[in-house]
């Protein structure tokens, strides 16, 4: 490729690490300077964002360019410690460790998803077709702590079959081919989660039907090419996938049984009806 090619690749690069970063801060998918992303530039370097940043001022000039062990290449210009990447850079390396195939890791802390992890609620893949066909089951990891050498360990076997990650107590980890496909994945992670909690207030989380589960693995399973013997990893909770583990009512999440809210209501109206009385 031309000198100018590759600076003309770097610059649009750059620009779309921006763009993403500052639709994070935008939609408070990040705080303060929370969070991170990097891409592959070409085969043996990285793009990734500074530590201590905020992502909603981020320019293209702020980005950091690293080799695949996160040894920054390039001094920043203004001698600014701006030139570190994160110290989350150790999860993006094990990531690209892992995943050939991915060009670009976004991690976030996406505050509702977030807040399921601190209750102990796994968030319900199989409730929205569309997060069933796009991102399959949504792991949580194990708790690490952040910047240490336990966060790489914890996402590494997870992130071999899936796009999408929760960290325990921390927050997001989004892979895509571009930036941009990462954070949408991000995106779609934190309205599943404003969904499920929404429906939880209202009343019960209904995961879809086995059989509808089933079809639209198929449906991912066609979309991203996959063997026919892969059945999903999308409804280890639910069955549909045959590698059912736990039925919904097993799961503990809080959920009242149709009988006990039955119980509940007539024991509130009674009570409401003996002090109208
Ligand atoms: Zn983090």
């Amino acid at each position: 490729m031309t000198a100018t090619g590759w600076h003309s690749s770097e610059a649009e690069l750059r620009d779309e690490i921006v763009r993403v970063c500052h639709l994070m801060w935008q939609k408070g998918l990040v705080a303060a300077s929370d969070g991170n992303v990097s891409a592959r530039l070409g085969d043996n370097r990285l793009l990734a964002t500074p530590s201590g940043v905020s992502k909603g001022f981020l320019a293209a000039a702020d980005l950091v360019l690293l080799d695949l062990d996160g040894t920054p290449l390039v001094q920043a210009q203004d001698g600014t410690s701006r030139a570190k990447p994160s110290s989350e850079i150790l999860l993006h390396l094990e990531v690209y460790r892992q995943r050939p195939d991915v060009r670009a890791v976004v991690h976030a802390h996406p505050p509702l998803a977030l807040a399921f992890t601190i209750a102990g609620i796994r968030l319900p893949e199989c409730m929205l077709p569309e997060v069933v066909i796009n991102l399959g089951e949504i792991p949580t990891t194990a708790y690490a702590t952040p910047s240490s050498a336990e966060g790489p360990r914890a996402i590494r076997e997870l992130i071999c079959g899936h796009d999408a990650l929760i960290l325990d107590r921390h927050g997001s980890v989004t892979v895509g081919c571009t930036p941009f496909e990462a954070y949408m994945k991000l995106e779609k992670v934190e309205h599943l989660a404003k969904v499920a909690l929404v429906a939880r207030q209202l009343g019960r989380v209904s995961e879809l039907p086995q059989e509808e589960v089933a079809k639209l693995i198929a449906m991912r399973r066609t979309a991203l090419g996959l063997s026919p013997e892969y059945n999903g990893e999308a409804c280890v909770h639910c069955g549909a996938c045959g590698k059912a583990a736990e039925t919904h009512s097993s799961e503990g999440e809080g959920i009242v049984s149709d009988e006990l809210r039955r119980t509940i209501v007539e024991s509130v109206v009674q009570e409401l009806a003996r002090r109208a009385s």
